[in-house]
């Protein structure tokens, strides 16, 4: 695996969860520092509270459930994530600094005896038919040459293995530059994240919690250059809000360049890209990192269960027919948002400052508006209906969970593999289906009492693989005997 950022440490945890021996490496000499991505959606936390990381996350964050829109002198109150939705256990946007998110990452990866190989640079690729040829430089220049049954690239924007690999990475760029501070705010309402939209664009203050109390993200003016300061960052404030906010203590001040674009192929044979590597695009909408970590687990288990030897090879190839879609749709909609934050032509310019502060609040008021809202941004929203490993079965009920669908109990099916989920009264399953005893190491069974019997096999990741009525589990069998075929798979 190359890159220990957030994408490489949640599938160092996700392939540690199952024993198999791999390696992590990453070329700086430590861990990021700085705050980076903050904004954790609510899936992301489901599917970290399977290796017991969600709780100290929550701990150390900073949950917000307000959001102050400042436009043409007023102030909008939104409670954008006051969801309403019963199907989580983290109904919120949690806002933690990606350091954080890392240090966690990382200690949990230590105390599982995990440990990021730092100072070591992937210099080469050579792709072959049974194994990938890795040259790695070693921070006292000495060079290896490693061989892998596969290589994941998780090493950001700018990714070697993706070059190498010759996968092309479309897009454009945009012609704003972005300017950051995370620092102190005298005057402005604590807790709550502030959007001032004007006619230039949009200023947000984010809370941040640790190092600084405060995020500013906005445009940096045409023609500035340099390294930021703070007396810049004061007057894009100045310019931007009538509230005379005081800036002070910034612990880290930086300007970017932002990108939309997107890897052609998520795979090349026995090579794959996930997080950054694979889609770049602006933060609005806080996805990136999230895209990342979810890239990591949809991965994780697949790359586990084949290397185990017991999964079909088509088993991998579900990954970039699964997660592209998600890749694309992401860039489609960070890249909406960040047009109407930030566009100067006229009609959107009004859209902005007028239309937007007067009718999100209508459309949030009204509970399914919030909730669709929020299930996208949340990524709760995500499913793979059209994925060969969904499949639903005879005698489904019209509603309910679908295959494909995320299965909404599934963090506290902590267990690495799939769930299988018997439904019905006590006396509709037959003496032994308790125990599945097939796939002893890939299955475990749960009961759950309900009027009508029914079958859920949930993927290791969350989602519901194969559904069906009945107690009939001959349809389930030869689902997984399909995907899991191998030797080990009977036990
Ligand atoms: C200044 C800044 C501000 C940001 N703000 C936000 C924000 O507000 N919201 C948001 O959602 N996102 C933000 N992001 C983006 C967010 O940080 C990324 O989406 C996230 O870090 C992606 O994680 P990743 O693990 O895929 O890649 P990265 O975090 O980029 O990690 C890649 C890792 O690979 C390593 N690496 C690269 N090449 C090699 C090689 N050849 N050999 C070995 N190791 C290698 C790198 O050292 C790095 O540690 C910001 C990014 C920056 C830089």
């Amino acid at each position: 695996m190359v890159g220990a950022g957030p994408t490489g440490l949640t599938l160092a945890a996700e392939l540690q969860a199952y024993g198999v021996p791999f390696r992590i490496i990453d070329r700086q000499p430590d861990r990021v520092h700085e705050s980076r991505a903050l904004a954790i959606q609510p899936r992301t936390l489901e599917v970290l509270a399977r290796h017991g990381l969600a709780q100290p996350m929550v701990d150390l964050g900073n949950r917000s459930v307000r959001l102050r829109l400042h436009a043409g002198g007023r102030v909008v109150p939104i409670d954008l994530f006051d969801s309403g939705l019963a199907d989580t256990a983290y109904p919120y946007l949690l806002f933690l600094s990606q350091a954080q998110t890392e240090r966690i990452l990382c200690e949990h990866l230590l105390r599982h005896g995990v440990t990021v190989e730092r100072g070591v640079e992937l210099v080469g690729l050579e792709p072959g038919a049974d194994r990938v040829t890795c040259r790695l430089r070693h921070a006292d220049g000495r060079q290896e040459t490693v061989s892998a049954s596969y290589v994941c690239g998780c090493d950001g924007a700018h990714s070697t293995v993706r070059k190498q690999a010759g996968i092309g990475f479309a897009g454009r760029a945009y012609q704003q530059t972005f300017l950051l501070a995370d620092l102190e705010v005298d005057g402005l309402e604590p807790g709550a994240v502030h959007g001032y939209l004007t006619e230039d664009g949009l200023l947000f203050f984010f809370p941040l919690g640790t190092p600084a109390t405060w995020r500013v993200l906005g445009i940096r003016p045409a023609g500035s250059t340099g390294e930021v300061t703070l007396a810049e960052v004061q007057a894009l404030v100045d310019a931007s809000t009538t509230d005379r906010l005081r800036l002070r203590d910034p612990v880290w001040m930086t300007d970017f360049r932002l990108h939309v674009r997107g890897a052609e192929r998520y795979r090349s044979g026995r090579v794959f890209l996930a997080g950054d590597a694979a889609h770049i695009h602006s933060p609005a909408g806080g996805q990136g990192m999230n895209t990342g970590i979810q890239d990591a687990v949809n991965l994780g288990w697949k790359l586990a269960l084949d290397l185990r030897g017991t999964a079909s090879p088509a088993l991998l190839d579900t990954y970039p027919a699964e997660r592209a879609p998600v890749g694309r749709a992401v860039l489609r909609l960070t890249d909406r948002l960040f047009t109407l934050a930030t566009a100067g032509n006229p009609i959107i310019r009004t859209a902005r400052t007028r239309v937007v502060p007067r009718l999100a609040p209508a459309v949030l008021r009204f509970a399914p508006g919030r909730a669709s809202v929020f299930r996208t941004l949340s990524q709760l929203r995500i499913r793979y209906r059209q994925s060969p490993l969904s499949v639903d079965g005879p005698h489904v009920a019209n509603c309910g969970i679908r295959a494909g669908e995320r299965m909404p109990d599934a963090p506290y099916l902590t267990k690495p593999g799939f769930h299988l989920v018997l439904c019905g009264p006590d006396r509709s399953w037959p003496d032994g289906t308790a125990t599945f005893t097939d796939w002893p190491d890939l299955v475990t069974v749960h009961r759950v009492d309900a009027r009508d019997a029914a079958q859920y096999l949930v993927r290791p990741d969350g989602y519901v693989g194969y559904r069906a009525g009945g107690t009939d589990l001959s349809r389930l069998r030869a689902y997984l005997s399909r995907w899991f075929p191998g030797p080990g798979a009977r036990g």
